[in-house]
């Protein structure tokens, strides 16, 4: 039971001094005042304490851990680029140490579900997508992994060297299999497998229409890279005649199974067709600012009726990115081109939490503090300096994170007075920093 804390449950009024009560892993009751009298309840006293749902985040690529600061200010194809050659030597060992990592770090800034597209799969190196699997257990995170492909290589007129692309055939067999291992389709699920092809340009259109037909098929959700930058627009404009979003429509990319990482460049049609066909978009502004490709129609989206969530997108593109920090991202980058009534700090909050478990699909077991909903919960310390805000959401929003006082998924203690419970935090850190050197120590010796 958490009692005497100001409650934001998104869903609802909120509450300046309340109770949650916890039963099972799911929210069983809230309410203001002290909580019921239960005498078998452990009590978790929160006065000075903001409440909101658990953060979800919807765009990464946990792998990127491992070269983050490198390409400081190169555009998005010239850091590309670059960086395939080092991700090509990528193993399970560096997937799994990057994946403990970002998620360790994820859950610090409050994220109870991410989910992570997960493209390359270089031969030869063991089983990748299984690596971030343990990786995530062990944090105790609710996990989306995205299955992803890529079947464009060099010689196909693609970006990717050709070690790092799989065939068509390879990557349907093996997304089937990936489904049939892991997905999970039940309320209380911890793992859900999406199906997520790179982006539409270093994918073939028949690998887009039959990734989506196999996922549509097998009752999964639909993930992809589009409109990130104004040469993907070019690009697209040149070769296919049309919007990389008229692109997606004709690929069957459109619909409420499917959420995109980043569309920055939208024309009104665009934003349009994202709204009726209920599509999501994954929100990434500091990625979309490091990389220099502009500022997402956050405000057009949503006056469109857009589903929207929050991604860091992976760390190679935002270092160190805390979920918490997007939210305050994402509002002041609409403010900065559209005005003080861009986005307001309830907005934000809403786009990290229930906007995101839409994109996911979970919307009806996460993304708001709900009787009934799975306790995925953050409780955040806003007395102290930060007791001179009037309002804690502003608090939360509009300055940087404040300290986590505890972090539950489904009930368990995930964080606790800002550290990670579930595994030792040191060595989840020092072997996310090891995974650096061992693939800077593989590309020295070419393997
Ligand atoms: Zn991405």
């Amino acid at each position: 039971m958490i009692e005497h804390a100001y409650l934001t449950p998104v869903a609802g009024p909120e509450i300046a001094s309340g109770h949650l009560v916890i039963e099972n892993g799911r929210i069983a009751a809230l309410g203001a005042g002290p909580g019921p009298d239960l005498p078998a309840a452990r009590r978790l006293d929160a006065t000075g304490c903001l409440v909101t749902p658990g953060l979800v985040n919807t765009h990464h690529h946990l792998y990127q851990w491992a070269t983050q600061g490198l390409y400081q200010d190169a555009s998005l194809f010239e850091w590309l680029t670059g960086l395939y050659r080092l991700w090509a030597r990528m193993d399970a060992e560096i997937v799994h140490d990057t994946a403990a990592a970002g998620l360790g770090w994820l859950a610090l800034s409050g994220c109870t579900t991410s989910s992570d597209h997960l493209y390359l799969f270089p031969k030869g190196r063991g089983d990748l997508f299984a690596a971030e699997v343990r990786a995530a257990r062990e944090i105790g995170l609710r996990f989306h992994p995205c299955r992803g492909s890529m079947d464009r290589g060099r010689s196909a007129g693609g970006l990717p060297p050709d070690e790092v692309v799989e065939d068509r055939e390879e990557v349907l067999t093996r997304t089937l299999e990936t489904i049939a291992e892991y997905h999970d389709p039940s309320f209380e699920s911890m793992l859900r497998v999406a199906v997520a092809p790179c982006s539409p340009f270093s994918v073939t259109a028949d690998l887009m229409i039959e990734s989506a037909a196999l996922a549509r098929r097998s009752g999964v959700r639909l993930h992809t890279h589009l409109a990130e930058t104004l040469d993907e627009e070019e690009h697209c404009r040149a070769q296919m005649g049309c919007t990389p979003v008229e692109y997606a429509d004709k690929l069957g990319w459109l619909g409420p199974d499917v959420w995109l990482a980043h569309a920055v460049h939208l024309r009104d049609t665009d934003i349009r067709r994202i709204a009726e066909t209920g599509t999501g978009i994954a929100h990434c502004p500091s990625s979309n600012a490091r990389l220099g490709a502009g500022i997402a129609r956050v405000t057009d989206l949503l006056a469109a009726g857009a589903t929207i969530g929050l991604g860091v997108d992976g760390a190679a593109s935002s270092e160190l990115t805390s979920l918490a920090g997007e939210m305050r991202q994402a509002l002041l980058f609409q403010r900065a081109v559209r005005g003080p009534r861009a986005l307001t700090a309830r907005q934000a909050l809403e786009l990290a939490t229930v906007g995101g478990a839409r994109n996911l699909g979970r919307e009806r077991e996460i993304g708001t503090l709900e009787p009934g909903k799975l306790a995925d919960i953050a409780v955040w310390r806003v007395d102290g300096f930060r007791a001179a805000v009037a309002d804690p959401v502003c608090a939360l929003v509009f300055g940087p994170r404040p300290p986590l006082v505890r972090l539950l998924v489904g009930g368990r203690t995930v964080v606790a007075d800002g550290e990670l419970r579930t595994a030792a935090q040191d060595v989840v850190g020092r072997a996310g920093a090891l995974a650096h050197r061992r693939l800077r120590r593989f590309e020295q010796e070419g393997r």
